[in-house]
């Protein structure tokens, strides 16, 4: 695809303040784009980091716009919430990640899990659980190969907290998102029955290769492990950063130096070269 000139992605600004004749057109445009399937996942593997196998992926979304090219989410997720397509957004996410494990399914045997984003505003419709649940069983899943990323517990309330607790008695795994960065904290981890607790990527940014230990994603995994939660940390750009995390306890790990996000066609060749390894 082509790439437009520079001034056609101000639409997709989330610094753009949106106006209503805006917003009625882009609401147009992302339905357009859902029709068309213009939305696609990318998947990036989940390393465990006592094994070194992966255990799963994480699916992100990308739009392949026809004349744009492919978009990133926070070209257009911050829009689509603000909107609130990202709920129709978020359940074509959730069919799309399904149909793939379903695939997998079909070729081997078995699926790895898929861990898929999710808004706070999917959370607070009242059929949200009710929506995952029944797409999971149409593709003819387990709920236990879907794993749903929350994030911003602050804003999660009565109905949200309803949505997780129907989720995990169905045996969807959940995963607080994004930890250290203000959107989620300690003091949140007791409100919502989550499994695992992803330590956000600027903190493991701070691992450099000289001998600071980081002090508070050492802590993060103590106290994290203390609550029976399962720790994965993303963004792990570096040798040593995997090497400190390993001895610092952390399960499982996710990040360039891994493996990138791909699309799922490119699996089977990253799996050939990552077992070579
Ligand atoms: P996130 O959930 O924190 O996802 C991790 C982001 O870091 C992804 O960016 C990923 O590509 C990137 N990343 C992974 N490893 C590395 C690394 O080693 N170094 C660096 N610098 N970056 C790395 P991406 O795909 O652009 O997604 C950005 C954000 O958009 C995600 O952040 C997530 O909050 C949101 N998002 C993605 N897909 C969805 C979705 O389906 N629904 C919703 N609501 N939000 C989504
Ligand atoms: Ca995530
Ligand atoms: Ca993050
Ligand atoms: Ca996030």
């Amino acid at each position: 695809a082509k790439k437009a000139g520079r001034g056609q992605y101000r639409f997709f600004d989330q610094s753009l303040n949106v106006s209503d004749v805006e917003e009625f057109h882009l609401e147009q445009a992302f339905v357009e784009a859902l029709r068309n399937r213009e939305f696609v996942l990318h998947y990036q593997p989940q390393v465990c980091l006592e094994t070194m196998e992966i255990i799963g992926y994480e699916a992100l979304v990308r739009w392949q716009h026809p004349g744009f090219g492919l978009l990133y989410p926070d070209r257009f997720i911050p829009v689509a919430e603000k909107t609130g397509f990202v709920v129709a957004l978020g359940m074509e996410v959730v069919r799309l990640a399904c149909a793939q494990i379903s695939d997998w399914k079909q070729k081997h045997g078995t699926s790895k899990p898929v861990a898929v984003n999710v808004s706070p505003i999917q959370l607070a419709q009242p059929q949200f659980c009710k929506d995952v649940l029944s797409t999971v069983s149409e593709y003819g899943l387990t709920t236990d190969l879907l794993e749903l990323e929350i994030t911003e517990t602050a804003m999660l309330e009565g109905r949200a907290v309803e949505s997780l607790h129907c989720l995990k008695a169905a045996g969807i795994r959940l995963s607080l998102d994004d930890f250290g960065t203000g959107y989620a904290g300690f003091a949140h981890l007791e409100a919502v029955p989550v499994d695992k607790l992803k330590i956000d990527r600027s903190l493991i940014n701070r691992i450099s290769n000289s001998h600071d230990d980081s002090p508070i994603v050492s802590s993060t995994i103590i106290l994290a492990k203390r609550m029976a939660l399962k720790v994965v940390a993303e963004g792990v750009e570096t040798r040593e950063q995997l090497v400190h995390l390993k001895v610092a306890g952390c399960d499982i790990a996710q990040g360039y130096h891994l493996g990138r996000p791909m699309p799922a066609e490119k699996i089977p060749e990253f799996l050939r070269t990552f077992a070579e390894e």
